[in-house]
């Protein structure tokens, strides 16, 4: 039997379309993944102390599905928490080749970002990014919980543009 749509009321009308949407397989996935982060919490200096606040009861980034998962295998999200050194390079980048696809970074503070007030010292990567594709940089020194929280809201609203338009969002 075919709906003939021109023949329902008004108020039939609105029921459906509070009832009946269209999406795509991607954009479901998408909404699933973004609102399930499960970050590798990789914390190296001083921002580490930010992050671990933000997993605290205060904060409560369990409302987002924010789940610290301190294992590279069930991880989809590494949240890079301070000065990458040189030596510590090459274990950041197996934990993140350990991690399944699809998999997001965000850098958090200057010294993840950039090198922060290390740029200069000889011991220091200045970015996480020369050794692992970045998603989301949060600024500061070090930035509060509010900002990481801000920097996962984003990271969230980027996996879903992504799979809403099919396009990849990089950095340059
Ligand atoms: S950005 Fe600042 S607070 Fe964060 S790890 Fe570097 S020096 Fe410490």
């Amino acid at each position: 039997m075919d709906l003939n749509l021109d023949s329902i009321t008004k108020a039939e009308r609105e029921e459906l379309e509070r009832n009946v949407f269209f999406t795509t397989l991607e954009q479901v996935k998408a909404w699933a993944r973004s609102n399930s982060l499960w970050p590798l919490t990789f914390g190296l200096a001083c921002c580490a102390i930010e992050m671990m606040g933000t997993g605290a009861s205060h904060y409560d980034q369990d409302r987002f599905g924010v789940i610290f998962r301190t294992s590279p295998r069930q991880s989809d999200c590494m949240i890079v928490s301070g000065t990458v050194t040189k030596k510590m390079a090459p274990i950041l980048k197996r934990l993140y080749d350990q991690m399944p696809e699809p998999k997001w970074v965000i850098a958090m503070g200057s010294c993840a970002t950039a090198g922060g007030p290390y740029v200069k010292s000889y011991a220091v990567v200045k970015g996480v990014d020369q050794i692992v594709p970045v998603d989301v940089y949060i600024p500061g020194c070090p930035p509060n919980p509010a900002a990481l929280i801000y920097g996962i809201n984003k990271l969230q609203e980027k996996i879903r543009y992504e799979a809403k338009t099919g396009k990849r969002v990089i950095s340059r």
